[in-house]
């Protein structure tokens, strides 16, 4: 992959993508309604630490689910892969993400901790007595793999945490359950800061980076989590990273992906680069419309799919 086809897979992407006008902000959080449907950004990095970015990498959006990714590995690696299939579950609910029948049906067992009843368990189960030390955990986390501090957008923290009630109800069916490890007002209040911390895409990229270079940031060049917790990382990404759509993503991508309802998506193409794109209007599955295309177009043009032996 030479610089300049790095560079024109993007100026592609972009150029082909910007005005698509389909899909629509999330708004059953009422201050993600309230975001710029415009920003569309996109950034590409290299396992050796080359960020390429096009558009829109100024703006920040929520995280929200796609720091389900991040809690999880540092679970991971804190416990070991075991603990998550024991204690959460790894297998696709094949439900919707805040879908209460999903608990209900396995009794609690069988949640993924890519979608909200498995995230908030994961968060219940990060290290930490208390839920101040839980945040700093999961906050130091993300820091490390963005390779910068980021900040809570308070806004949006806010808004969700004054109308998260469904939330409230999974976390207590499921310590109903015994599936809940910590107090599950606390462990969602701590879910829900970290659904708002704030990136751009280039955050997001360095992210993705960071698992495609089995978990060191090649930029800062910190080992944040081993090879092996990044590649139990990416298998749950593969499967229940983008929603109902997450087979339909590696079917075309191949490359484990991980979506959020403020509108960005990563990516991950493993030994080669992370990239993201940002762009709030969503599909009906709730995936970002633009950023679905503009990172396939990319990964398609630069042939990284990792199934695609050439
Ligand atoms: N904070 C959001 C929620 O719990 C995250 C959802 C998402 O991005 O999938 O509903």
């Amino acid at each position: 992959m030479s610089k300049a086809s790095i560079e024109s897979a993007m100026d592609k992407a972009y150029t082909n993508n910007k005005d698509v006008k389909e899909g629509k902000n999330a708004d059953y959080i009422k201050e993600l309604a309230a975001v710029d449907p415009n920003i569309f950004g996109i950034a590409l990095v290299t396992t050796d630490g080359q960020v390429y970015t096009k558009g829109d990498i100024s703006s920040r959006v929520s995280i929200q689910s796609i720091s389900k990714v991040f809690t999880l590995a540092r679970i991971i690696e804190e416990l070991g892969p075991k603990a998550i299939m024991d204690k959460i579950g790894v297998d696709a609910t094949g439900l919707r993400f805040n879908s209460i029948v999903a608990v209900e049906e396995h009794k609690g067992k069988e949640i993924n901790p890519l979608v909200n009843p498995g995230a908030i368990a994961a968060v219940s189960l990060i290290s930490g007595t208390d839920s101040a030390t839980k945040w700093r955990h999961i906050r130091e986390i993300h820091d490390e793999f963005a390779g910068e501090r980021l900040e809570v957008n308070m806004p949006v923290y806010i808004s969700e945490a004054g109308d998260n009630l469904r939330n409230q109800a999974i976390a207590h069916l499921l310590l109903a359950y015994g599936r809940m490890y910590f107090d599950p007002v606390q462990s969602t209040d701590v879910y829900t800061k970290q659904c708002a911390l704030n990136v751009n895409a280039k955050d997001l990229a360095v992210m993705a980076a960071t698992l495609a270079n089995g978990g060191k940031n090649p930029v800062t060049k910190k080992v944040v989590v081993s090879p092996s917790t990044t590649a139990s990382t990416l298998a749950v990404m593969a499967t229940a990273g983008l929603y109902d759509d997450s087979g339909q993503w590696l079917y075309i991508v191949g490359c484990p992906g991980k979506s959020g309802v403020g509108g960005g998506l990563i990516a991950v193409c493993p030994g080669k680069f992370g990239i993201a794109a940002i762009a709030p209007p969503l599909d009906d599955a709730g995936n970002s419309v633009k950023a679905q295309k503009a990172i396939a177009d990319v990964v398609n043009a630069l042939r990284a799919n990792p199934y695609m032996i050439q």
